[in-house]
């Protein structure tokens, strides 16, 4: 007995435990699993948890509503906890896979009122009004992000307490003593292509283990519904490897470039000829509301917008083609097509894009200050 049989048993353990998790339900049953995600109470607080359908859906409107208890994350007080859960859309889970779902979820009272922590409520109202849909507002967000050590909260790859050599070689770099964590950003890239996520790229960072990935371009609330989701995966990945998601805007300190998620956009009417002189004008008015967008664009948005590592100073509004220095930047193809689309550049990794892209198409489309 001993150590011979115990090690036999751990392997066909493990090994058993793996295909009981990829076992493929449809072969034996109708039954579905959602997985139920919402946005908790915290600054990136994403929460979820699973119920069995009696069969597949074709969308969120025929799944029911569910509820959880507020009081566990920060949205409501022990004596009256039920928080309801109204789906809103739905993706292929790639973890479960078969007919299984993931669904995000938006908050509300009891009675019907949307919670103070549902940005999304607010946002599916500006994207619904006539001007704001007539123009099929176009979003394309990179979200920057680091991998850390999950004990030590350190950049993966970096030994404790320690910086390797200057930034310069990590961007969009190869190699081990540059790049660290490929594999989870591979697999969760193929994990939200499989969900049916318009995710368009990724790349490593300026710091080593910083990486984005971007979504888009997606019309509308769908582009905060699928960065959520893609957040959502990234995670999970994260955890399946033992490591954890920082979308801390200055992760590690000020001589590091931090993390942001640029938030590019267009119109129809910028995509159109003449769509240049309509992106001045829709950047002039971003300028003139500069320090309300700055207050729903990230927490901790200070400590990265330093007027240093490719950003503008938190306090100023600046913009120019071609410029990464810039609040807001347009393409040198925008420029010289006439046409395109812009980059705010001021939005921090840990922003709620309900908020980032609902306050971005208010402000360009409906708010006429002149
Ligand atoms: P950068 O050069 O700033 O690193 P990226 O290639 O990382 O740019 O990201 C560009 C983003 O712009 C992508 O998310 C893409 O979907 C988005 N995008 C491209 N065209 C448009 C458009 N017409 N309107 C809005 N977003 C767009
Ligand atoms: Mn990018
Ligand atoms: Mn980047
Ligand atoms: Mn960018």
């Amino acid at each position: 007995m001993g150590e011979v049989s115990q090690q036999s048993f751990k392997f066909s353990g493990k090994s058993l435990l793996a295909s009981l998790v990829n076992m493929d339900l449809s072969s034996s049953s109708e039954k579905v699993i959602a997985e139920y995600i919402w946005i908790g109470g915290g600054t990136m607080d994403l929460r979820s948890k699973a119920r069995t359908l009696s069969g597949p859906v074709s969308g969120p409107q025929k799944l029911p509503k569910w509820s959880f208890d507020g009081s566990s994350t920060g949205q409501a007080t022990g004596e009256d906890s039920e928080v309801l859960l109204y789906p809103q859309a739905i993706f292929k889970d790639p973890f479960r896979r078969g007919n299984n779902i993931l669904v995000m979820c938006d908050t509300y009272t009891p009675t019907g009122e949307p919670i103070p922590t549902n940005k999304r409520y607010n946002a599916v109202k500006i994207f619904n009004d006539p001007n704001v849909a007539a123009e099929e507002p176009w979003f394309g967000i990179e979200q920057e992000y680091t991998l850390l050590q999950k004990d030590i909260k350190w950049p993966v790859g970096w030994p404790a307490g320690v910086s390797p050599g200057p930034q310069g070689p990590y961007y969009c770099g190869i190699g081990a003593d540059r790049v660290f964590g490929r594999d989870i950003v591979d697999a969760h890239y193929k994990a939200c292509l499989y969900a049916g996520i318009s995710i368009c790229g990724i790349n490593s960072e300026v710091a080593p283990s910083q990486w984005e990935f971007q979504v888009g371009p997606v019309v509308g609330i769908s582009a905060a519904d699928e960065l959520w989701v893609a957040r959502y995966i990234l995670q999970r990945v994260a955890e399946i490897a033992g490591v954890i998601v920082s979308f801390d805007p200055a992760p590690i300190h000020e001589d590091w470039n931090g993390s942001g998620a640029h938030t590019n956009f267009s119109t129809n009417s910028m995509r159109n000829d003449g769509g240049y002189e309509l992106i001045k004008k829709a950047i002039e008015k971003l300028g003139m509301r500069h320090n309300e967008h700055i207050a729903v664009y990230g927490e901790g948005n200070e400590r990265r917008l330093t007027g240093r590592c490719e950003t503008a100073n938190f306090n100023t509004f600046l913009w120019g083609v071609g410029n990464r220095g810039a609040s807001v930047r347009v393409g040198r193809d925008t420029e010289k097509a006439g046409k395109g689309y812009f980059e705010d550049r001021r939005p921090a990794s840990n922003m709620d894009p309900y908020m980032v892209t609902s306050m971005i198409a208010e402000t360009t489309i409906l708010w006429k200050p002149f």
